[in-house]
């Protein structure tokens, strides 16, 4: 056996290093990790959407004993429910037996939508043998990554008469799938002496939906038509009925392991629902009674959190302060004593592009969920900056619950920055920081995490909502 020296010793006590989870795991976790993986890569394959995402964690709450709850609804202690805000945001909530004047409630706050194209109000016209339709980025994406790939439409058309159709199509493999042109490389010098931003511009991403001419000599916009007639043949709309739609492109892709040992997933929308799904799970399978937990599922992250399935919308402290009043107890008091992981991704370590990231601060993949202290850009502007007292808190409730965790930073300094929702809710002076799983390729069609992330995230939420 190798003596360990003093020096060695002493280095071992005082000095951090991060945990591989991977490295870590007996067997047995590194089991739970693959198979909690599974349900997670499900979950991605049916919830493509804000809507979607609403849909099905309904159904998972549902099952397990949730109902739906609406403002002016008596709430009491063991109540499991959940607030739909106009089927894209939801707030599920369990009333534990604590006195929340004293414990507050505990929140992990999480969004479900993800970067797009949306289709404009007008999308649909053709040219040159084509039939197209315009779109409007949503989010933050890398134009040129959407072109040339398999996408899917999926999303809801409210009709003349106030009925909502959902549409989904691509998804399905004999569904056919939609497109985005691009370039080819023989006429492409031009294109490529461009900027990554500028090659694409926003009005070139013009979905190709088809080329078969309607059969009358008589009309003019023949392709155009025959898609109409298909649309009409299918779900019964018109052109007008597009007016007051709201259609998403997404990549076709479902989400699959990658690499010969599966240990990562690609998927689209990983970004946020990464989180939203471990927040789910940790809340449905919690068992004990005693505390009240929240877990939301945000809509409108991706473009600022406005509007009202946004976090700057006052449904989350409405609801709150509902719980509190419901069971006598002041609003102000319950929300000073709240506290809230805000459970948004971050950007991973990549040795590929290793000059913006400031490797000792950045979240390396597999090391474990990620907390983040502060987000903003140039100076911290514009970030939660959760204090030393409150991160001291999450990390001994982490390290007592054997969470392998880390810190991260989204980029060195003055290299670009973001934010996530949790400043929102800490301005409703609600303890807030944010805690999640590293991203490669962040905002990709296709984007990449950990399955040990995704189990240490979920880990790390099942610690908090106990
Ligand atoms: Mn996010
Ligand atoms: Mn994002």
């Amino acid at each position: 056996m190798k003596e360990t020296s003093i020096g060695q010793e002493m280095l071992d006590k005082l000095s951090y290093k991060k945990l591989n989870v991977f490295e870590e795991a007996s067997s047995e976790e590194i089991k739970n990790i693959f198979e909690y993986a599974k349900g997670y890569m499900s979950f991605l394959d049916s919830a493509k959407t804000e809507r979607e995402a609403c849909t099905i964690s309904i159904k998972m709450l549902e099952k397990a004993g949730f109902s739906e709850y609406k403002f002016g609804d008596k709430i009491s202690v063991g109540d499991k429910k959940y607030l739909n805000q106009y089927g894209k945001s939801i707030i599920a909530f369990v009333v534990g037996t604590e006195d929340i004047a004293e414990c507050g409630i505990r929140i992990v706050a999480a969004h479900i939508d993800s970067p797009r194209l949306d289709l404009k109000q007008v999308p649909m016209y053709e040219d040159s043998g084509m039939g197209f339709l315009k779109t409007h980025y949503y989010g933050g994406v890398k134009k040129y990554q959407w072109t040339a790939i398999p996408l899917a439409i999926h999303g809801v058309v409210v009709k003349a008469d106030g009925e909502a159709v959902n549409v989904v199509i691509g998804e399905d493999d004999s569904d056919p799938i939609f497109y985005i042109n691009d370039l080819l490389p023989h006429l492409g010098a031009n294109q490529a002496s461009q900027t990554l931003g500028n090659a694409i511009p926003g009005e070139s991403l013009n979905i190709l939906i088809g080329g078969l001419p309607y059969n009358d000599k008589d009309v003019s916009e023949k392709i155009k038509l025959t898609a109409l007639s298909l649309l009409s043949d299918k779900y019964d709309i018109t052109e007008e009925d597009l007016l007051s739609a709201e259609l998403s492109i997404v990549p076709a892709y479902k989400a699959r392991d990658i690499g010969f040992d599966r240990a990562l997933i690609a998927a689209y929308g990983h970004d946020d629902r990464v989180c939203a799904y471990p927040a789910l799970t940790a809340l449905i399978e919690n068992k004990d009674t005693s505390k009240t937990v929240m877990v939301v599922l945000a809509d409108k992250e991706e473009t600022g959190s406005d509007g009202i399935t946004g976090m700057q919308c006052d449904f989350l402290v409405d609801l709150m302060d509902e719980i509190s009043q419901n069971l006598g107890k002041n609003s102000r008091t319950v929300r000073s004593k709240s506290m809230c992981l805000s459970a948004d991704v971050v950007a991973a370590f990549d040795p590929n592009f290793a000059d913006v990231y400031e490797k000792r601060n950045s979240a390396i993949i597999s090391c474990g969920t990620t907390l983040c202290k502060y987000t903003g850009a140039r100076g911290k502007s514009s970030t939660n900056d959760a204090s030393a007292e409150f991160v001291g808190l999450i990390r001994k409730l982490f390290n007592e619950n054997n969470v392998i965790w880390q810190t991260g930073e989204l980029g060195k300094v003055d290299a670009g920055g973001g934010g996530t929702v949790a400043k929102y809710i800490a301005n409703h002076n609600i303890q807030t920081v944010d805690v999640g799983v590293p991203v490669i390729s962040m905002h990709a069609p296709y984007e990449v995490v950990s399955k040990a992330d995704v189990y240490s995230t979920y880990k790390a939420f099942v610690a908090f909502v106990k």
